[in-house]
């Protein structure tokens, strides 16, 4: 019986969860280039993080398809059911 080095783990996880939390930021190119760099180096360097990422990244893939692009603004939903109207 014996501790199985997990100390050591935790001290990967720290900087995992320090990257991951800045992945968001990263992503959405918030960050400035030095910060996105160090980011980048970590996930290239950092296996667990890499799967990590890759799933943020599709995550966030799907959010932005699923959302509308350009949705037409009420006042011009509006106009446009009004021209119809009037066409009659
Ligand atoms: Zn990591």
């Amino acid at each position: 019986m014996g501790t199985m080095g997990t100390s050591q783990e935790h001290d990967e996880m720290d900087e995992c969860v320090q990257a991951l939390a800045r992945v968001h930021s990263f992503l959405h190119n918030e960050l400035v280039e030095a910060d996105a760099d160090a980011i980048r180096v970590h996930l290239h360097a950092c296996e667990r993080c890499m799967e990590n990422f890759e799933i943020e990244t599709t995550i966030t893939e799907m959010i932005v398809r699923s959302q509308p692009v350009q949705q037409a603004p009420a006042a011009l939903a509006a106009r446009i059911q009004t021209m119809r109207l009037t066409r009659r």
